[in-house]
């Protein structure tokens, strides 16, 4: 059986313009099976209610199949920074008032609390960055989800019963609704519970390297929050994350003060009173509403599809994390965030490809010139970058490189 998730490619992508409500776009589902169903239609098991579940079920449930939608808990909300890509709004059809806040203004912080203002000179007039609320998004798509014919089981997957790999036999989610034992035998299932997910064990699907976030949630005064009326911050330095970054995200009535690691997860609480440090003023007088944490995948996992089982999202894992901060030093991110974010081509490129999600298309001469002078802020900062070769590890700084480079081009 093969189903075709149209959300899950890479559409020509428009842009929005604001207020704007973007039309639902057609699915295309195709669903071929070996031995023909007698009388009833394919019948599919998603479990997780998330964006991916519920986006999944719905495609499912608009083609034709019969849809259970698995979540435990559909009343509380995956933590989450909640920026989402511009382009997200018209791929996944979002309506506009779910959005809490249009960011147009970015700031991002370097280690010493310098500031680069980073998109309000490039950013186009209709563009933004949507910040919401998983709550309100998931809800959103579980009861479209629903109103396309999926049906939502609020309940608790356990164990599924997997039949042999050439066999026709259906698969049986065992799952508890308060606490109640229940089973359902489906034809395919959907693993769509997150970074932890069960569906992903029980088909030995491997792992996969995670990165911890964590997040508060911070209900501030008036005029304070007032600041971050249409603001985002991004914070860098070891002091709040060794290899990602730290934020502030606006949402409706509170900001979200987060930070995340792949490396030092043990210390990523040390990493958030690093980042409630560096704002202590900003959020002065706030009252914490909700603290959060949770694992983030880095890469995807070795299997996503075995047998009728496909997991996607977070199970699948293919979230890599692409804003990572690569320069291992606070003397590197000081020259990224003062050399490098100042640069508005570099900015242009950032926001082409976040908010559209595609590899953005530069400019050959700029890109040259954005090389030469990443290069050129490297020498100035004296970053070095870690070597291997065969046996040997160690560091060398930029001049050096530069120098062997030029010598392995002149002895060619
Ligand atoms: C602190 C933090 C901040 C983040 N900020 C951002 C951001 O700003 N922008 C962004 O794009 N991404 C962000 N992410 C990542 C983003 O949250 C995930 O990529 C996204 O939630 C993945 O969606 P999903 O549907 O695959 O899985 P999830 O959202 O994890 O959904 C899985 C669902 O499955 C349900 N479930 C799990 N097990 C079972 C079971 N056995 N039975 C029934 N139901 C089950 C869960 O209750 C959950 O609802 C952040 C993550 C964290 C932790």
């Amino acid at each position: 059986m093969r189903v075709f998730r149209p959300y899950l490619t890479a559409l020509p992508l428009k842009t929005i313009k604001q207020h704007q409500q973007p039309k639902p776009k057609i699915l295309t589902i195709t669903a071929t099976s070996s031995s023909p169903l007698s009388g009833r239609k394919l019948r599919a098991a998603v479990i997780g209610g998330g964006p991916a579940g519920s986006s999944a079920a719905e495609a499912l449930a608009a083609g034709g199949v019969e849809t259970f939608l698995f979540e435990r808990s559909p009343s509380t909300a995956k933590p989450c920074g909640g920026a989402i890509p511009l382009c997200m709004i018209d791929e996944f059809s979002i309506p506009l008032h779910l959005i809490d806040r249009h960011v147009t203004r970015m700031k991002i912080i370097s280690p010493s609390n310098l500031t680069v203002d980073f998109g309000s000179k490039t950013l186009k007039s209709h563009e933004f960055i949507p910040m919401l609320r998983r709550e309100v998004l998931d809800s959103f798509l579980r009861s479209r989800a629903q109103s396309n014919g999926a049906q939502l089981i609020t309940g608790l997957v356990t164990d599924i019963e997997v039949p042999d790999f050439l066999s026709s036999k259906p698969y049986v989610i065992h799952h508890t609704i308060n606490n109640c034992k229940r089973s359902l035998a489906v034809d395919l299932i959907v693993g769509a519970d997150g970074a932890n997910s069960r569906v992903a064990k029980i088909i030995n699907a491997g792992n996969y390297r995670c990165a911890i976030a964590f997040q508060e949630r911070i209900k501030l005064p008036d005029e304070k929050m007032a600041c971050y009326h249409n603001l985002a911050e991004m914070y860098v330095g070891n002091d709040v994350s060794p290899d990602f970054y730290a934020w502030v995200f606006p949402k409706c009535d509170h900001v979200a003060v987060g930070t995340g690691t792949a490396c030092a997860r043990r210390d990523i609480k040390v990493c958030q009173r690093g980042i409630r440090e560096r704002v202590k003023e900003k959020i002065k007088g706030g009252r914490v509403i909700k603290v959060e944490a949770h694992p983030i995948p880095e890469q995807p996992r070795p299997r996503r599809v075995r047998g009728r089982v496909a997991l996607v999202g977070d199970a699948a894992g293919f979230l890599d994390l692409l804003q990572r901060v690569f320069y291992g030093s606070n003397v590197g991110r000081e020259a990224l965030v003062l050399e490098l974010c100042g640069d508005e081509y570099v900015q242009r490129m950032t926001f082409d490809s976040y908010l559209y999600k595609k590899m953005a298309s530069g400019d050959r001469w700029d890109d040259v010139k954005l090389v030469l002078n990443t290069f050129g802020s490297f020498m100035r900062c004296k970053v070095t970058f870690l070597f291997f070769h065969g046996e040997e590890e160690g560091r060398v700084d930029v001049a050096s490189l530069f120098q062997h480079l030029a010598l392995e081009i002149r002895s060619n």
